[in-house]
């Protein structure tokens, strides 16, 4: 028996008076919180499996559930909080690394709070988004620095190629294995419909989503699962991964336990082996290695698509940009610090890193300093939470964002930060067969396009109340931006003045 006891963050408030005993939580809980007690002929909880998913609370018929936060506390120590505390108990128990899902809660700046956006007022009016065009297609890839004439004064017209999106959103990297059969269904049928893009993560591309290959960024790894030919040939764009903003500088790690059946065979490795993406691409040290694997995989595309590198946001983000720009690669994804994942160590996840926000005008700075910003296109991620937050990218310099989190918000997560245990109640996070039919695809893929047209037609309200009728006309337009509450250094290296001025 463990010498400690940590007392259960959460409660089960449950009214007695409400409560008909008809055990729905007790069904839909895989922890097992919920115990129907026959001799008692009640319902009783086990709070110390209880991880806020509120999956009871949604389903219970009579509204007689409440999980609230427990108050329970230990002695006040401002150096060592209670969460701190609970940690070394757990570490001193287990002997192992303290794994954590989804992205950092710490209360760390969000500078897009911190950043206003201005709109037009008596001269250049705004524009009336329901009357007026707007424009917020986006293309993706490589952009000629002027416009060039043949001999004959003709154009030339021929460009790299390009990804088009409908609005400058995509959904960011999830494997088949992290996530369900059925959340990569919603997300497929979703960016088909919407006419965006979504993206396979490192677990390989099921055969069922081949046919959604036009709205596909087919992901290429460390570990390399489910790689081969027709997978490349599949996608719209390839994605390299070299880094994750949840746990940058290490690897992956999926459990053997979820290597079955289909997530096996996607992935090319046998049922019940882990799933190890090494730190490190064993054949890239240098950027000119990293050339070498951009263009064979344009080779094997016949130079058809638009090869992307993904990277963490870290220190010297810019210096590591302006190399990326120069390997060939047509689009850079910047992941920051708050990025989700499906499991990262809590250290690395919480400490490792910076925010997006300074990451994208570093990096956009230094590409216009250096003359190559239109040798790359800039896609951020890492915590896009609303439309203004990719309009504060998008003026910051971004050309398009990639959605993860509330992707998963839109269908049902309700971010307990418990994906790693592989018991989602919610069906997105989860392997266990009647766990995953718990998500409708057709019904996620409705709530996405939802959301997303949502954002879309927000993000043209904004644009209009500028003044702006093109996402293009925003696109590293930092003058719309005003910063509120940040230190002098902070508003340099964003690249804004402060609100007032
Ligand atoms: S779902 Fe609600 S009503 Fe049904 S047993 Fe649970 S608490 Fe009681
Ligand atoms: S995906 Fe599921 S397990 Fe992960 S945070 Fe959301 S609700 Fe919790």
């Amino acid at each position: 028996m463990s010498i400690e006891f940590i007392y259960p963050e959460f409660e089960v408030v449950r009214n007695a008076d409400r409560c008909t005993t008809c055990r729905i939580c007790e069904k839909q809980c895989a922890n097992g919180v919920h115990i129907y007690d026959a001799e008692h002929k009640k319902m009783i909880s086990d709070e110390t499996k209880c991880v806020n998913c509120q999956r009871c609370v949604s389903f219970c018929p009579t509204r007689a559930l409440k999980i609230v936060k427990s108050d329970n506390t230990l002695r006040d120590n401002s150096n060592w909080s209670g969460n701190t505390i609970k940690e070394v108990f757990k570490q001193a128990t287990g002997g192992g690394v303290l794994l954590s899902s989804m992205g950092n809660p710490n209360p760390l700046p969000v500078y897009w709070d911190k950043i206003l956006i201005n709109a037009s007022q008596v001269t250049n009016p705004p524009i009336d988004p329901l009357r007026e065009p707007m424009e917020t297609r986006t293309f993706l890839g490589k952009k000629p620095e002027k416009i060039q004439r043949n001999d004959r004064g003709e154009l030339i017209c021929k460009l790299e190629p390009q990804i088009e999106l409908s609005m400058p959103m995509m959904f960011s990297a999830m494997s088949y294995g992290s996530i369900s059969y059925n959340a990569h269904a919603a997300l497929a049928k979703a960016a088909t419909e919407l006419g965006i893009l979504y993206n396979t993560g490192e677990g390989g591309l099921h055969e069922d989503f081949y046919k959604y290959g036009p709205n596909t960024i087919v992901q290429v790894a460390s570990g390399r699962f489910g790689v081969h030919e027709d997978y490349l040939e599949a996608g719209a764009a390839i994605e390299i991964k070299m880094g994750q903003g949840a746990k940058p500088g290490i690897g992956g790690h999926l459990p053997g336990a979820k290597i079955v059946g289909d997530v096996s065979r996607t992935r090319m490795i046998p049922e019940g082996s882990d799933a190890i993406s090494p730190a490190p691409h064993h054949d890239i040290y240098s950027i000119e290695d990293l050339r070498q694997l951009v263009f064979s995989l344009k080779e094997a595309t016949e130079y058809k698509k638009p090869i992307i590198v993904k990277v963490a946001a870290v220190h010297n983000i810019a210096a590591i940009a302006s190399g990326i720009a120069r390997s060939g690669a047509d689009i850079i994804a910047i992941d920051g610090f708050r990025g989700g994942t499906g499991a990262a160590p809590t250290r690395i996840r919480d400490n490792v890193g910076i925010p997006i926000e300074l990451a994208l005008a570093a990096v956009d700075q230094r590409l216009r300093d250096e003359g190559i910003r239109n040798n790359v296109s800039l896609v951020v991620g890492g915590s896009i939470r609303s439309s203004s937050d990719v309009i504060k990218a998008v003026a910051l310099g971004a050309d398009a964002c990639y959605v993860a989190t509330a992707a998963l918000l839109a269908m049902g997560c309700h971010l307990c930060r418990s994906c790693q245990t592989g018991k989602c109640n919610w069906g997105i996070a989860t392997q266990r067969p009647d766990l995953v039919s718990r998500l409708d695809p057709e019904v996620g893929s409705k709530r996405l396009v939802n959301l997303m047209k949502a954002w879309r037609h927000e993000i043209m309200e904004i644009m209009g109340g500028m003044g702006i009728n093109s996402i293009e006309t925003l696109r590293g337009n930092r003058l719309m931006l005003r910063g509120i509450g940040l230190t002098a250094k902070e508003l340099e290296i964003l690249g804004i003045s402060h609100a007032g001025e």
